[in-house]
């Protein structure tokens, strides 16, 4: 089982993790720390825009509070609820956090840890098509031969997204 540098384990079972998110790290709070170049201090708290709203909160290192993503349970509701919500909350939230582009096997594979189904990469693939059409993600330049990826093309964040374009 690996560990995460403030000591917790990572994608231990990816289930009952509340971090669906980071194979490296133990929650949205520590790619945070790393991406800072600091060192884990249980203290610090980083101020962060809701995924819904304009509202700030604060991140918290601990467990509970370090993969939240929303201000309060009504944001996180009204996006979760929109039809297709989880899902598309999920995979959005994934390329909006992700420092690389991501494939329709990556998205496939996160589907995996997750509580909605999609059928096989090609679902993956047709889930993404959707929001590429919207200009919210956009393919990358890769070379010939190689997997296609995408990246976050949107000023606004996953929860924003979801609540404009309904499913
Ligand atoms: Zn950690
Ligand atoms: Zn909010």
């Amino acid at each position: 089982m690996s560990k995460c540098f403030c000591g917790r384990p990572t994608g231990a079972d990816w289930k009952y993790s509340r971090n669906k998110f980071h194979t490296n790290v133990c929650s949205r709070y520590c790619q945070l720390t790393a991406e800072k170049n600091l060192a884990f201090k249980v203290n610090r708290t980083f101020t962060v825009e809701c995924y819904a709203c304009s509202n700030t909160f604060a991140l918290k290192s601990q467990y509970n509070h370090s993969n939240q993503r929303f201000c309060c349970q009504e944001c996180s509701r009204n996006v979760l609820k929109v039809k297709g919500g989880r899902k598309h909350y999920v995979i959005l939230t994934a390329f909006y956090e992700a420092r690389t582009g991501l494939t329709a096997e990556d998205i496939f594979t996160l589907s995996l840890r997750n509580t909605f189904n999609i059928k096989g990469p090609r679902g993956a693939a047709s889930a993404i098509r959707k929001w590429v059409i919207r200009g919210v993600l956009k393919p990358e330049d890769v070379g010939k031969g190689m997997a296609k990826s995408y990246v976050w093309n949107s000023d606004l964040k996953p929860g924003e997204v979801i609540l404009r374009y309904g499913q």
